[in-house]
């Protein structure tokens, strides 16, 4: 169980990452505060299986990283960021597939783990977040006067306004209700 409260409704890693960065709208609250909470991001994304002492030497980059991320998917397109972004992305680094045998010499595969998992996982989180600009995606913000998220609108209508209707939905549909009762 996580300690910390992670949010998975971005609809792509690359987004999830933005959205460490919590309440934007108001006022930012930092989930990335240490190399711990980095690592167990990097766990939980499923982008590397890393503890805090090899995450730390990338807590700084991977923030920076985070907020190029948010401006070039938001459209604020700026030089500097997109050939950061690239470098990025340049440094994700998938090993081949490998094969070893059993025991009893039945081939398995068998994947390496990456020089530096660290930097391969934040350049897989840039690579994604490349293929959502190129996609062209619609990437939306929560509707929620505080809430700030970021996600992939997959909604057949593209008319997704939450980040998630049990978190943000549900709680203006509960405010615009007891607004019509309080003037009535
Ligand atoms: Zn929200």
């Amino acid at each position: 169980m996580a300690k910390r409260d992670w949010i998975w409704d971005g609809g792509r890693p690359s987004v999830d990452l933005v959205n460490t960065l919590r309440d934007r709208k108001t006022g930012h609250r930092e989930l990335l505060d240490d190399a711990d909470a980095l690592a167990e991001w990097l766990r939980l994304a499923e982008l590397a299986d890393v503890g805090a002492a090899q995450a730390e030497p990338y807590l700084d980059a991977a923030r920076d990283l985070r907020e190029v991320i948010d401006r070039v998917t938001r459209g604020d397109l700026a030089e500097a960021d997109v050939t950061a972004l690239n470098a990025w992305a340049a440094r994700q680094h998938r090993p081949p597939v490998q094969v070893r045998l059993t025991e009893r010499r039945e081939p398995v595969a068998h994947v390496p783990a990456p020089d530096d998992p660290v930097a391969s996982a934040l350049g897989a989180a840039a690579v994604d977040a490349i293929t959502l600009l190129l996609e062209s995606s619609a990437l939306r913000i929560c509707a929620s006067e505080t809430c700030g998220l970021r996600f992939v609108d997959r909604s057949p209508a593209r008319n997704r306004q939450w980040c998630s209707m049990a978190r943000c939905g549900n709680r203006a549909k509960a405010r615009q209700h007891y607004a019509r009762h309080k003037t009535t």
